[in-house]
């Protein structure tokens, strides 16, 4: 009997778990599974967005129809994401993780991650060099530059016809190596898995457990209530239905902490199971990965909080509304890879100014709250890409 890949990966899941618990440090020997696997998805996430973007504006026809979808994705993230960031902050303010929490000497030095501003964000969307913003797996940068050249060989007519062709026909067979990758999915994330267990080791967790509890908690609301509710609504789309058709995106997510790297295996399962088109995923999920994370948002905001809790500092109704905005301005910036979030929490602790050291407190928890973001933000860009093709009016297969 073969089982189907959402099966095999949940088994390699369990498997990881059992086997990072038995063998601790010794898993590093099996790192080496991990990281290729996601050299492997990385080594096609830039060829994949630039040509399926392009095939997807291509085989719009009419580029006013971008504008149009556009706006819906563009309403649908800021809407989720404002969403998400409240569920955190009520969360935090009933639960006070924070309060009692002894202050951790550790420190932490960011002189070497760079913090982006918010200026430097908008500015770099324009790539400067398009090879060097591959190069450097700039997405924005290369979203930036596939939607132009889709526009402009749309708007040629004929004699862009063999670039339209040549892209439709890179598209095919990108998404065909994404296909052979997507086999490959179950044994990179065992082994994920087992490594990250098994070198975490479990000690670390104890003192942390309300706050993660909290953010935990924050994220099951999100994921299983806000986000099915907006699916079932605007996408009239059956959530159990789509939580089986994601599975294998939204648990590479969870093992590998890292939405672009998931990206391929995300765009695989919505067309493959779903039928949205390819004119919607190519553009709602390239861009989802990058700007739209729902789940580094609400933590975000509810680890400002922590840290201001347990230094004592009373942030008022005010500050709080400040960190919605930065919360949500930050996690549009982090970039769509392991621990980014906790880089660009700088920015919410700097607009409210809380102490920056407060991020070396919830160092040794990040890595299992980072695949639990991730998670929550694979699988709210999947939704966005369900609710904006119903909104166009698509044919699903629900
Ligand atoms: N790892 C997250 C992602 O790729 C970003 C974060 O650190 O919150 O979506």
């Amino acid at each position: 009997m073969k089982l189907k890949v959402h099966t095999q990966i949940l088994i390699a899941i369990v498997m990881g778990v059992v086997v990072g618990v038995l063998l601790g440090e010794k898993t590093v020997h099996i790192k080496i599974v991990g990281d290729m696997f996601i050299r492997l998805l990385k080594a096609i996430i830039i060829p994949l967005i630039m040509a399926s973007m392009v095939a997807g504006i291509v085989s719009l026809g009419d580029v006013r129809k971008l504008g149009r979808i556009g706006l819906k994705t563009f309403l649908y993230y800021a809407a989720t994401t404002t969403l998400a960031v409240t569920v955190g902050l009520v969360l935090v303010n009933v639960m006070r993780p924070g309060v009692g929490v002894e202050i951790a000497e550790k420190t932490l030095d960011l002189s070497d991650r760079e913090v982006p501003s918010v200026v430097s964000i908008i500015r770099d969307i324009i790539p400067a060099n398009l090879f060097a913003a591959m190069a450097q797996d700039k997405v924005l940068s290369v979203i930036f530059f596939s939607l132009l050249l889709g526009v402009a060989i749309s708007t040629v007519g004929e004699k862009g016809r063999p670039l339209a062709t040549l892209f439709e026909a890179f598209n095919a067979v990108m998404m065909k190596i994404t296909d052979w990758i997507m086999r490959l999915a179950p044994y990179g994330v065992f082994a994920l898995m087992a490594h990250t267990i098994g070198t975490m080791g479990l000690a670390v967790i104890r003192p942390l457990l309300t706050y993660m509890a909290t953010v935990t908690m924050g994220l099951a609301i999100h994921a299983c209530v806000t986000l099915p509710i907006l699916l079932t609504v605007f996408g009239k789309y059956s959530p159990v239905k789509f939580a089986k058709d994601v599975f294998s995106a939204v648990a590479t997510a969870f093992s590998t902490a890292s939405s672009a790297a998931t990206l391929p295996i995300t765009m695989d399962c919505l067309q493959e199971n779903t039928g949205v088109s390819n004119k919607v995923t190519s553009f709602v999920l390239p861009l989802g990965a990058t700007v739209n994370m729902d789940g580094t948002a609400l933590y975000e905001a509810v680890a400002a909080m922590f840290i201001a809790q347990a230094y004592g500092i009373d942030l008022g109704i005010g500050h709080q509304l400040l960190i919605v905005l930065t919360a949500t301005l930050a996690s549009v910036g982090a970039a769509a890879i392991p621990g980014a979030g906790l880089v660009t929490m700088v920015i919410v602790l700097r607009a409210v100014n809380l102490p920056l050291e407060g991020i070396g407190m919830i160092l040794a928890v990040d890595r299992i709250l980072d695949m639990l973001r991730t998670a929550v933000n694979v699988w709210g860009d999947a939704c966005g890409a369900v609710v904006v093709a119903n909104l166009e009016g698509e044919q699903l297969n629900k």
